[in-house]
C-alpha cells in the first residue's frame, strides 16, 4: 500500500497539460483553460473529424467554466472525468428550462392557460423520449426517477411467476429489482471470458428452462464495453422470452432504436444524459403495463374510484400517481431533442477520440492496469476503468482532485459481482466523459496519473472509514455549501 505520511514532494504549480504529449500528428492548439464556445449544437458542416477531434466540447455544458480550488492554493479549470455517474446539464436544457420555468403549474387537471401549457409540455417530453429512442406506435413511455425505478417498475410487471434471466456483470440496479420480485424466479448467467461464450451461455440457459425476460446492460457501466444487444434480442426472442436493456449508461452514447432492434423495454435516466432535474423513463410493450398493478396507486392512476371499487388508468397514468416531476421531464425531453440534433456519428467520433487517447496514455505508465470484461468486445463507450499499481482507488481519486482539479470516479460501481471478477478486490477507478470534455481533459488525468506514478503524491492523505481525503484540506467550499451544514443537529 502506498505510504501516505512520507514528506510531500512540492506540488507543481498548475499547468494546462494540452500542451504535452500531443499523440495526434497535428499539434494542439487547444488549452485547458479555454472555456468551450456558448454557442447552439454543431451543424453538420462545423462538427471536427480526424485530428481536430475531441478539442472541443461537441455541445456547450452548464459548468465548463468552473474553476476549483487545489490544496496548494491555486484555482484551476474544473477537468469533469465522471459523466457515467451523473453527467453535467446541458446548456441549452438550462436556457429552455429557464424560460419554460414562468409556465411552470400543475400538469392534467388544470383549466389554466399555464396549467395546460404544462401538460402539453410534459406530454410532448413523453413523445420526444419515444422518438430518442425509436419506440414503435403504440409502446408507452412511463416517466420515473430514474433507471432504478423504471427497472423496478418493471419488475413489477413482470407477470406473476414468470421467470427473468440477467448477467453477472450488470450494475445492482439491473440485478436487485430481479432478484427481490415478489413473484416469480431470478436466474444469473455468468458472462464468460468472451462475448461468444457469454451468448453461448445464454442460448444454453434459455433452452434449458423458459424465461419471460432477459435483462441486460446496453453498457458496461464499469469498463464500458457494448454488449451485442442484436445477437441477445435474437436468442431471447428464440426462446420466447422478452428483452429490456438497462440503457442508462448506453443512451447518452449511442443512438437507439427499440422498433429496428426489437428491444422490448428500455430504462434510462435523465441525469445521465445531460439533463439532472430527477426524471428517468421505461419504455416498451404496453401489454405487461397495463395488466400490472398500479406502481404508485394515487392522483391520476385511476380513472374512477368508489368506496369499494377502483377503475384503474391504462399505462402511462397508470404507474405514474401523484404530481410527476414535469420539469424532469421536459428537462428530459428536451435533452433528446439536442443529442439527436448532433449529426451521425459525431458523438461516437468525439469519444472514441477521447477513449483511444486515454487508454493509450494510461496504458503506457507502468503499473497502471486497464479493466475490461471480455477479449472480443468490439467496442466502447467513454467509459474507462483502471488501477495505478498498488495505489489504493481511493488515494488516486481524492489525489487526483486535491492536486490536479479533477473528477473522477473510485470503488466498485455498484456492480460488485463485475468489480470481484475483475480481479479488484478494492475497487477500481472510472473516467467517464461526453458531450462536453475535451483532449485536454483526459491529457490532465493521464499527466497526473503518471506524475502519481514517478513520483508520489505531494501532499498527505489519509484514510478515514473508507473515505480518502487530504489531510489537512485547505480547499475552501462555497459559503452555501460548508460541510457543517450538512450535518443535522
Ligand atoms: N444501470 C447502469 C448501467 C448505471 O450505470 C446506473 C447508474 N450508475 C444505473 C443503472 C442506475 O441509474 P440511476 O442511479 O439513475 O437509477
Amino acid at each position: 500500500m502506498t505510504p501516505v505520511d512520507t514528506a510531500p514532494a512540492p506540488c507543481a504549480p498548475f499547468a494546462p497539460s494540452a500542451t504535452t504529449l500531443p499523440l495526434s500528428p497535428t499539434p494542439l492548439s487547444f488549452t485547458a483553460t479555454s472555456p468551450p464556445p456558448n454557442t447552439a449544437p454543431p451543424s453538420p458542416n462545423t462538427v471536427p473529424r480526424g485530428s481536430e477531434a475531441g478539442l472541443q466540447p461537441l455541445l456547450p455544458v452548464v459548468g465548463a467554466d468552473l474553476q476549483v480550488p487545489v490544496v496548494s492554493g491555486q484555482q484551476v479549470p474544473y477537468a469533469q472525468l465522471d459523466y457515467a455517474a451523473s453527467a453535467p446539464c446541458l446548456s441549452a436544457v438550462a436556457a429552455h428550462l429557464n424560460g419554460v420555468l414562468p409556465f411552470y403549474a400543475s400538469v392534467h387537471r388544470g383549466a389554466g392557460y399555464a396549467s395546460q401549457v404544462s401538460t402539453t409540455l410534459y406530454e410532448t417530453a413523453r413523445a420526444k423520449v419515444a422518438a430518442f429512442v425509436g419506440a414503435r406506435p403504440d409502446d408507452v413511455v412511463v416517466f420515473t426517477r430514474n433507471t432504478t425505478d423504471a427497472l423496478t417498475l418493471l419488475a413489477h410487471c413482470v407477470p406473476t411467476g414468470e421467470a427473468v434471466v440477467h448477467l453477472d456483470i450488470e450494475h445492482h440496479a439491473n440485478l436487485l429489482p430481479w432478484r427481490h420480485r415478489a413473484s416469480g424466479k431470478t436466474r444469473c448467467v455468468l458472462a464468460g471470458t468472451t462475448q461468444r461464450a457469454t451468448l453461448v451461455s445464454l442460448r444454453a440457459e434459455l433452452a434449458a428452462r423458459p424465461a419471460a425476460l432477459v435483462a441486460v446492460t446496453g453498457a458496461s457501466n464499469v469498463t464500458g464495453e457494448l454488449l451485442p444487444i442484436a445477437d441477445i434480442v435474437d436468442i431471447a426472442h428464440a426462446a420466447g422470452a422478452r428483452v429490456v436493456v438497462d440503457a442508462a449508461q448506453l443512451a447518452p452514447h449511442r443512438r437507439i432504436d427499440l422498433a429496428a432492434s426489437g428491444v422490448d423495454y428500455l430504462a434510462l435516466s435523465g441525469h445521465k444524459l445531460y439533463a439532472p432535474f430527477g426524471a428517468g423513463v421505461l419504455v416498451g410493450r404496453r401489454d405487461w403495463l397495463d395488466a400490472a398493478p398500479a406502481y404508485l396507486p394515487g392522483g391520476g392512476a385511476a380513472r374512477e374510484v368508489g368506496l369499494t371499487h377502483t377503475d384503474w388508468a391504462p399505462a402511462p397514468a397508470r404507474h405514474e400517481g401523484g404530481t410527476p416531476n414535469v420539469l424532469g421531464a421536459v428537462a428530459l425531453g428536451f435533452a433528446c431533442d439536442a443529442l439527436a440534433g448532433l449529426p451521425d456519428g459525431a458523438l461516437e467520433t468525439h469519444e472514441e477520440t477521447l477513449r483511444e487517447r486515454l487508454t493509450e496514455r494510461l496504458a503506457s505508465i507502468p503499473g497502471v492496469r486497464l479493466h475490461r470484461i471480455w477479449r472480443d468486445s468490439p467496442s466502447s463507450i467513454g467509459v474507462v476503468a483502471f488501477s495505478v499499481g498498488e495505489f489504493h482507488p481511493g488515494l488516486v481519486a481524492a489525489y487526483v482532485s486535491a492536486e490536479h482539479g479533477i473528477g473522477i470516479r473510485h470503488g466498485r460501481f455498484c456492480a460488485h459481482p463485475l468489480v470481484s471478477r475483475l480481479g479488484a478486490p478494492e475497487g477500481a477507478l472510472r473516467a467517464s466523459f461526453g458531450v462536453g470534455s475535451t483532449v485536454a481533459d483526459v491529457d490532465r488525468l493521464a499527466d497526473a496519473v503518471s506524475a502519481l506514478v514517478s513520483s508520489g503524491t505531494c501532499w498527505s492523505y489519509s484514510d478515514s472509514s473508507g473515505a480518502w481525503a487530504p489531510t489537512p484540506d485547505p480547499r475552501p467550499r462555497p459559503s452555501w455549501a460548508q460541510p457543517e451544514a450538512a450535518v443535522i443537529p
